[in-house]
């Protein structure tokens, strides 16, 4: 079932989400080569407390940590531990935070040190994908026009999406209805109305987008070794332009 949040569920919303994105910020200045996944775990999961919030992914399905911590061809579900960042890897970072029962949703990819040309490139077209998608999160535009917009402009550039996980609705639960592929699927799913929250976020491969799951039974890894790179926020549907919960309005402007 899809919700469609009340003025107070969007207000906590707002603040779970707000936190989300500092938890990110406070990642992204840790990230630098030396330092280990297990040490980006904790500070998320510190600013996520000092916020007054509870970390959404620890112990969700029984996943383990606070952040999602994926390196290279890791592209989702990677656990943090004692894995030492060098210069030139990229990490894809996933948090949530809840406020008040309610969750922010949000992931990041970001460089260590000095990344290659063709890395950058590869976040750059990810997050721009994000932003393509975007233009859909509005009352009256259907799913599959948030997906084909994602799927065309990743692959106009040469990349492909990773099939079988998807982006969702969120609200009380972390993953609610609807499902938002990056790809186009044979539905059209339903027509988004304002109040709803969603999390829109690309997942994307440098090559093949086939993937296999780690010993961990969670971590997914791409098949070629491919690079991989991932860009979500929550956002809150609005008769007019999409509410970003999770990035402020002046880093939304690309
Ligand atoms: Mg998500």
């Amino acid at each position: 079932m899809v919700t469609i949040k009340s003025k107070s569920e969007i207000e906590k919303m707002k603040i779970a989400g707000r936190v989300t994105y500092g938890a990110l910020k406070a990642v992204e200045a840790a990230v630098k080569p030396g330092v280990t996944t297990a040490e980006l775990d904790k500070v998320a999961e510190k600013y996520i407390h000092s916020q007054g919030c509870k970390a959404s992914f620890k112990g969700y399905g029984g996943f383990p940590a606070t952040i999602c911590a994926s390196v290279n061809d890791e592209i989702i579900h990677g656990f943090p531990g004692p894995r030492v960042l060098k210069e030139g890897d990229i990490i894809c970072v996933d948090v949530g935070a809840i406020y008040k029962g309610y969750n922010g949703d949000a992931a990041r990819t970001f460089g260590v040190g000095k990344i290659s040309d063709e890395a950058q490139r590869l976040i750059d077209v990810t997050k721009q994908s994000f932003f393509e998608g975007l233009n859909f999160v509005k009352e009256g535009y259907r799913i599959h026009d948030i997906s084909a917009a994602i799927q065309r402009y990743v692959e106009k550039n040469g990349y492909s999406v990773l099939r079988g996980y998807c982006g969702h609705g969120v609200g009380a639960e972390m993953h609610e209805d609807p499902e938002i592929p990056n790809y186009v699927t044979p539905t059209r799913g339903i027509r988004l109305k304002a109040g709803m929250c969603v999390a829109v976020e690309p997942m994307v491969c440098q090559f093949d987008y086939h993937t296999y799951v780690a010993d961990n039974d969670w971590t997914v890894i791409t098949k070629d070794g491919g690079l991989t790179a991932h860009y979500e926020n929550s956002i809150l549907v609005t008769n007019g332009e999409p509410y970003l919960l999770t990035l402020p309005k002046e880093e939304a402007e690309v």
